[in-house]
């Protein structure tokens, strides 16, 4: 990387991180992104040049403000320094230190004044039953609030699972229409950045990526960024290697949870979960700083749909039998022994059968055939 062209020492100090660190992250965010090393340098210029940083109109809607509190309380390199000198953070709720009618002026004239320009962060569901009154900010309804910032947003990014689809506000029997960013903005394109909390690396990746390419990265079906939803918790669970084995902790505190086994049969809902929190983990201090690797079943709280609706001692149907990401791919095609990819996945899940690891297999095996042609990392 081409260091000598930015002013590090000036990055240095305003980012709190030092130059190795700093570059270290540009690299790792762009290998989590999918792309070649030039994409580092790009994001390290993107951030070394403060003409960059578009201005941000932060809401907060039916929320505990748990996705600030995440991004605030990240760790090296210290993201909320990265975040907040990334961004112009012209008006967010909870971390403006003025309040009232000065605030709400300082936002609607930043709108005004950055339109088609600034981004939009939506955090909080937005409840839509009885023209939006139960959820008011400076007297005026989140759905009114959501609607005006939304019209001129470059981009628009809901942020955690209450913004990306309702989250626990719009459970059953949902008495206020709770919603989520994507459902109420219809017309407009939505990145979701779900998790109760979600992973701020997950958020600054896609806000660095914005700020470098001037456009959204690539989602998936749900609005995720696929760099980082991409794969299931399942895949690269280190505690896979039980579940494969058919070794489960059954409640907690008996010996499968005290030797480490899979908590499956405890309601994990890894198997239909799409996050990276077994591979990134939280706040970037290693040794299995996320629920399943303190002992707790997944609940699903990024997966629209299980976290929040399926109860926890229900079990997670098992989407796909594909090996974790370390393992060896299996090509798709016919080599000397006259294998292919599907036949080696059916084979694999007879040898699951065998060991334990079954009931469901057996019970995917059709799905299995047309996953193997599909997901072969
Ligand atoms: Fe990990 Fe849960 Fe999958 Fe078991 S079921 S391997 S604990 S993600």
């Amino acid at each position: 990387m081409a260091e000598n062209e930015f002013n590090f020492s000036e990055l240095e100090k305003r980012l709190g991180v030092n130059r190795r660190t700093f570059l270290k992250f540009c690299t790792g965010v762009a290998a989590s992104l999918g792309l070649p090393t030039s994409a580092a340098v790009a994001m390290a210029e993107a951030v070394a040049d403060i003409k960059k940083r578009p201005p941000v109109i932060w809401l907060h809607g039916q929320e505990c403000t748990g996705p600030t509190e995440a991004l605030l309380r990240s760790e090296q390199p210290s993201m909320e320094h990265l975040i907040l000198d990334l961004i112009s953070l012209d008006y967010h709720q909870t971390l403006d230190s003025g309040a009232g009618h000065q605030v709400e002026d300082m936002k609607k004239k930043s709108m005004h004044d950055n339109k088609g320009k600034y981004l939009l962060v939506i955090e909080g569901a937005i409840p839509e039953k009885d023209n939006g009154i139960y959820c008011k900010i400076a007297g005026e309804t989140m759905t009114d609030l959501t609607r005006e910032a939304a019209e001129h947003a470059a981009a628009i990014v809901a942020y955690g699972s209450c913004a990306s689809w309702g989250g626990v506000q719009s459970a059953s029997p949902n008495p206020t229409g709770a919603t989520g960013a994507p459902q109420f903005l219809k017309d407009k394109t939505v990145l979701t950045i779900p998790g109760c909390p979600p992973n701020p690396a997950n958020f600054i990746g896609s806000v660095l990526y914005f700020v470098t390419f001037g456009k959204l990265p690539p989602i998936d079906d749900k609005g995720r960024p696929k760099w980082a939803y991409g794969r299931l918790v399942h895949e690269n669970c280190y505690r896979r290697p039980h579940f494969d084995a058919g070794r489960f902790a059954t409640e907690f505190g008996d010996e499968g949870h005290k030797k480490g086994w899979c908590l499956y049969k405890m309601g994990c809902k890894g198997p239909e979960t799409y996050n990276n929190c077994s591979s990134l983990e939280y706040n970037n201090i290693g040794g299995q700083v996320w629920p399943v690797g303190v002992g707790h079943p997944c609940f699903g709280c990024s997966e629209k749909g299980v976290g929040f609706n399926k109860p926890l001692f229900s079990l997670a149907e098992v989407i796909t039998h594909t090996p974790p990401n370390m393992f060896p791919t299996i090509e798709d095609r016919e080599d000397a022994s006259g294998i292919t990819a599907g036949a080696a996945a059916l084979a694999g899940a007879a040898v699951g059968a065998a060991i334990g690891a079954t009931a469901m297999s057996a019970k995917k095996l059709d799905e299995t055939q047309s996953n193997s042609n599909t997901d072969k990392s």
